[in-house]
């Protein structure tokens, strides 16, 4: 079922099979009608992560990219709605002519040629996948998923037995005594077998290790050997799980179900996420919607830079609604991540004030960068009615600009997906990326009104990073760490490479710590 962490499971078990120095791409299913998670409210699915072609994707797919260090692309993530548009595309150019079109073979066929499509595509220059991986989101048994695991059934006939692994993933909770339930293990297995499949593998998911008991009568239930009945506990740190599946064998029997070499895995990875914390800093994230799955690549990101400093970052979630000021003085560096509409702007504005004022390291990102553009310019420039477009009527210092305003379709005034960045020479960005030119990713509507840049420059705030016409970054020269990007570094940032401006700003916080006597 959905939010026990398959996705993380799927990570994980490409992270095994990258460690065996095997080449590994994703494909996430998602049974939704949506074609992609773009118009998904965020409080109800989590963080909706923009991939570098610019598709709008279900978390997971952030999961991948972080786990297996690759860039995934539109084809790696099939809908319900994708499957049908192609389908219906073809039928009204006639490819179907004569024939009743059906769920069986022609939205099957659609689904397989997806994943074949997924699997074969290049994951480097001239580099393809020896695996790939397919995770299918939702419920075994629900409606939406059928097709999907009618699909999986087919292909798993059609190829050679070794060619594909079926791992399922179940919840085992425990009763007041503490016991471990097989029940619905017993009853998600049994649905998938009328299905049509066996699983391989089951993957238990506990808060709790699964003993050796529990495994047996899961095993006997279930018609798969004890070896493979995996116990997957929840761990603190979901970079710790590829570590706790290799404990249990799941690599290894991996290997043996696809009859491939089984290699010796390499501990690199492990060491990269065990390193040990030697210090200690809490950054404050402002945020108006109120589960953290929202900012997961931020959450994700700052742990990233926490590893490569040795910092332990405790993360103090603040209600841009409702928050005091004593606690942005307690914190050690404040971070405005992005959002949508007009809610929660003032409280926002208001941290970014203080940031400013007192000397505070600051990360804007996204709304956050045209925020402290606003700021700056109701405060340091006196404009006292700038705003964005996005937020009312006022001196647009953030608006939209003339060639987005003619796209009408949904979503289509939107910039989303990889642009390039020039950085200026010896600004604060340019020392943390030590490059001039970038590639990030981006998701928005609105920019820096031109008619602004010279004046808000002249008055101090530095426009370090742009894109033609269009600002990108700006920083305070005279700030111990006031940095805020148009584009998403949260969403490049991964273990083995933590992002630059979430690595500075931690740094910074580090540096800038507040006495211990203030805390
Ligand atoms: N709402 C702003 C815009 O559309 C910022 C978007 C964001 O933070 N992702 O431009």
């Amino acid at each position: 079922m959905s939010g026990i962490g398959k996705g993380i499971i799927t990570a994980s078990i490409g992270r095994l099979f990258k460690n065996r120095q095997y080449e590994v791409t994703a494909v996430k299913i998602d049974p939704y009608i949506n074609i992609d998670a773009g118009t998904m409210n965020p409080t109800q699915h989590g963080e909706v992560f923009v991939l570098s072609d610019g598709t709008e994707v279900d978390l997971d797919l952030g999961n991948y990219e972080r786990f297996l260090d690759i860039n995934l692309t539109s084809a790696h993530n099939i809908t319900t709605g994708k499957v049908y548009q192609a389908v219906i595309e073809k039928e009204r150019k006639g490819n179907f002519l004569g024939e009743t079109v059906q769920i069986i073979p022609h939205i099957t066929n659609q689904i397989k040629e997806y994943i074949k499509e997924a699997a074969k595509k290049e994951i480097e220059l001239g580099k393809t996948a020896d695996i790939c991986l397919i995770e299918i989101g939702g419920t075994v048994g629900d409606i939406e998923s059928m097709p999907f695991l009618e699909t999986i059934r087919q292909m798993h006939s059609e190829l050679s037995p070794n060619d594909m692994a079926i791992v399922h993933v179940t919840l085992v909770p425990t009763d007041n005594m503490g016991e471990h339930k097989t029940k619905p293990s017993q009853h998600s297995v049994k649905t998938v077998r009328e299905l049509g499949l066996q699983p391989d593998i089951i993957v238990c998911r506990s808060d709790w290790v699964i003993g050796t008991n529990t495994k047996k009568k899961i095993s006997s239930f279930c018609d798969v050997p004890q070896h493979a009945i995996i116990s997957a506990v929840t761990v603190s740190d979901i970079y710790h799980v590829p570590m706790e599946m290799e404990k249990e064998g799941l690599g290894n029997i991996l290997c043996n179900l696809l009859n491939i070499k089984k290699r010796k895995p390499n501990t690199k990875w492990y060491r990269l996420v065990n390193k040990e914390y030697t210090d200690h800093i809490t950054i404050a994230i402002m945020s108006k919607y109120g589960t953290e799955d929202v900012h997961i690549s931020i959450k994700e990101a700052l742990k990233h830079s926490a590893r490569a400093l040795s910092t332990k970052i405790t993360i103090k979630w603040l209600d841009v609604e409702n928050y005091d000021e004593n606690e942005l003085a307690k914190v050690d560096g404040i971070l405005i991540p992005g959002g949508f509409g007009r809610r929660g702007i003032e409280g926002k504005l208001h941290a970014i004030q203080h940031a400013r004022i007192h000397g505070k390291p600051f990360l804007g990102l996204c709304l956050g960068f045209q925020l402290a553009v606003i700021e700056f310019s109701r405060n340091v420039l006196n404009w006292n009615d700038a705003t964005s477009e996005e937020i009312g009527p006022g001196t647009h210092v953030i608006a939209l600009l003339p060639e987005q305003e003619t796209v009408t379709t949904f979503g289509g005034t939107m910039r989303l997906g990889n642009c390039t960045i020039s950085l200026k020479p010896e600004t604060l960005v340019n020392r943390l990326y030590e490059k001039t030119t970038i590639v990030e990713r981006h998701r928005h509507r609105y920019e820096v009104n031109p008619d602004y840049i010279n004046k808000l420059e002249q008055a101090g705030l530095t426009f370090s990073g742009s894109c033609g016409n269009r600002m990108e970054v700006c920083e305070l020269p005279n700030h111990p760490f006031f940095l805020a990007t148009q584009f998403h570094p949260e969403l490049t940032s991964r273990p083995t490479q933590p992002s630059p401006p979430f690595l500075g700003f931690a740094n910074a916080c580090k540096k800038h710590k507040p006495s211990h006597g203030n805390r």
